[in-house]
């Protein structure tokens, strides 16, 4: 039997199942013990954080009150430590060809109906081209495990086409990297091609359903896929973002497993995931949702929302076009810093809408709305949309960021980039509607930025934006 072992190397000490069974049992046991779970909000009131087992226990609570106090907190730390902005960003599919056996997900080997696509250097900038019209700065590429069809070089020519690209005004400033686990060398090679984020989803932490539902290819190595981080970091990839797919087991099983993962990295690298995604299980082609049994609920996952937010308040939070404007809307409050917009999960799928027996998509979007809509919706909810990509480009990545996070500088810094960037999107992208709404929530958000010097340093740079400059940052 493992031991837990959060400093361990292995997988199956620090994601340790024995432990993760403890814990469940002490959430269990504790759910109703109100002093505890008081003790347990008090102590991340001083916003330092929680184990894994103090978040659980929160988790488990079925108390109303309480449950009403960890989302009031959970509001509150995402407004201290990220304001009202939300980052936006779009997936881009480059491949959907895929040596791997997924039970859940439609590019898997044996599906023989759905057409495999690869995008040419051609088609990727036709498709960063109809990106970069929408406004978008951001994106996440994402492609199948396929050494053959995807190996590293055709990626790292994607990105480098991708960064290369600038059409009108446009430019993509991060690409975040979504592909399979793979090599201390690999990860080395798309850090020079200086990615943002490199992005795994653990799909599920529980070891046993891991293997079933990932029967065949390389990614049935569980170890090798949940050590993947390690790699990445170790490949001098410091920004990383952790996730699981929610529906596949227990949900509390990978709260749980997703806590320790960030403990591990923060105790190993000194600093833990750079975002967290929760992905919930759609349907898509082939893969019917309704046949796993583990869906959660809408009010499960706030509450799971609001319970990580409390939990790693210094780690970014990503919510995609898998869930509906509505559920987007109520987790938004709760903790959620990015969210994409008008995503299309195909390969292609930007340039032209796919023939309906030629369809490629990996999951069914629910919230179909342009960018346009997404910005302007954003702002009638006091948010700020922000097109940001400073950080990394200032090198402000791994533990420099999250002292940056910790310091509490990041309102004279992110604020004024995000009044920026969405200055930018309105001069070049906006519909006439959300110009007029944008422009006036500029002049209302000056306010906020609290150093006058900065203050001032926006202003003037605004007026640069109105003349035509662009891509000024903090
Ligand atoms: N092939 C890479 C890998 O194995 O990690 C890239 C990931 S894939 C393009 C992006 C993510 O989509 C997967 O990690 C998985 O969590 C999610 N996904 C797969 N099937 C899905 C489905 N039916 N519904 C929602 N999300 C799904």
């Amino acid at each position: 039997m493992w031991k837990y072992d959060p400093k361990s190397a292995n997988a199956d000490e620090f994601i340790n199942h024995e432990e993760i069974m403890d814990t469940l049992a002490y959430a269990d046991s504790h759910k109703a013990d109100t002093v505890l779970l008081r003790e347990i909000l008090d102590k991340a009131k001083e916003r330092k954080g929680l184990s894994h087992r103090e978040a659980s226990v929160l988790l488990a609570c079925e108390d109303g009150e309480i449950n009403e106090e960890i989302y009031r907190l959970a509001k509150q730390m995402k407004e201290d430590f990220y304001g009202n902005r939300i980052v936006l960003f779009a997936p881009l599919y480059l491949s959907n060809y895929c040596v791997n056996g997924c039970t859940y997900c439609p590019y898997h080997a044996v599906n023989k109906h759905m057409p495999r696509k690869k995008l040419t250097r051609e088609q990727v900038r036709q498709e960063v081209i109809a990106l970069q019209d929408m406004g978008h700065k951001r994106l996440a590429i994402e492609a199948g495990e396929d050494p053959v069809h995807n190996p590293i070089e055709y990626i790292l020519e994607c990105i480098n086409t991708i960064y290369g690209i600038h059409h009108k005004n446009g430019a993509i400033r991060r690409v975040n990297v979504n592909i399979a686990a793979t090599t201390v060398e690999n990860y080395r090679k798309l850090k020079e091609a200086e990615i943002g984020t490199y992005i795994l989803f653990q799909e599920t932490y529980h070891k046993e359903s891991y293997l079933e539902l990932h029967p065949t290819g390389p990614k049935h190595d569980y170890n090798y896929h949940t050590e993947a981080m390690d790699r990445a970091m170790a490949g001098g990839i410091d920004d990383v973002g952790c996730g699981v797919l929610f529906g596949l087991d227990k949900y509390r099983y990978e709260f749980a497993g997703l806590l320790m993962h960030a403990e591990h990295l923060e105790s190993v690298f000194g600093v833990g995931p750079h975002t967290i995604s929760v992905p919930r299980l759609r349907d898509a082609d082939d893969i019917d949702s309704g046949t796993f049994t583990n869906g959660i609920d809408d009010d499960t996952f706030a509450k799971i929302v609001a319970c990580i937010r409390i939990a790693v308040p210094y780690t970014g939070m990503i919510v995609s076009t898998r869930e509906n404007q509505k559920t987007r809307e109520k987790v938004l409050q709760l903790g959620i810093s990015q969210i994409s917009g008008g995503s299309r999960t195909s390969v292609g799928g930007y340039v032209a809408p796919e023939p309906e027996d030629l369809r490629s998509e990996q999951f069914d979007v629910m919230d179909n709305r342009t960018l346009d809509e997404v910005v302007c919706w954003l702002m009638e909810l006091g948010y700020v949309p922000s097109f940001c990509t400073a950080c990394y480009r200032q090198g402000r990545t791994g533990d420099r960021f999250m002292s940056l996070c910790k310091s509490g500088e990041i309102q004279n810094c992110c604020h004024p980039n995000a009044l920026m960037t969405l200055k930018e999107y309105l001069m070049d992208y906006a519909s006439p509607h959300t110009k007029i709404i944008g422009d006036a929530l500029i002049q209302a958000e000056l306010k906020n930025i609290p150093k006058e010097q900065v203050r001032n340093i926006v202003v003037n740079h605004l007026s640069e934006i109105e003349a035509g400059q662009r891509d000024f940052r903090f």
